[in-house]
């Protein structure tokens, strides 16, 4: 028995299936929604690429519609696969969830620095000084190891 991360349904149409609405640009990778774990009528921000869902008013938050099933059904992580029909009964031993690929001190560590630089990015961007181009391909990085880091431990 194995978890096929393959078999998760497609984002967009499992949030849209469980009866939310997806507001936003058609090219946006994030869209935003309601929130029902605290009753939010537009602050679910839903990455329609990775799955993963982040509520900028209660904190709601996880990595893939997997996390999703297993927040809003109260669901251990094999049931909540096997309700996503990526559950895998192939006869072998059920093993456990891919471990992050580093420790929870050293992503505290790694988000520490480069939350700093999107902080320093914001505070420019907010009093209307142009950002350089360096920062903005740094803040690219920024957002790509924030996110994944987010998607190890959700
Ligand atoms: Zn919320």
């Amino acid at each position: 028995m194995s978890f096929d991360r393959n078999l998760l349904p497609e984002p967009a149409g499992y949030y849209e299936a469980q009866g939310l609405r997806l507001t936003g640009p058609r090219s946006a990778k994030w869209r935003t929604t309601s929130c029902v774990f605290h009753g939010g009528s537009d602050s679910m921000r839903i990455n329609i690429f990775s799955g993963a869902f982040c509520c900028m008013n209660c904190g709601a938050r996880g990595g893939d519609v997997l996390a999703y099933e297993m927040a809003l059904n109260g669901l251990e992580f094999i049931e909540a696969a096997r309700h996503l029909g990526a559950w895998v009964e192939d006869g072998r031993t059920p093993v456990s969830p891919r471990p992050a690929p580093l420790s929870p001190r050293a992503a505290l560590e790694v988000l520490g620095f480069e939350s700093l630089l999107v902080a320093v990015a914001a505070d420019m961007l907010a009093k209307g000084q142009p950002l350089p181009l360096v920062d903005a391909e740094r803040l690219k990085t920024c957002a790509s190891r924030i996110n994944r880091i987010a998607g190890y431990f959700a």
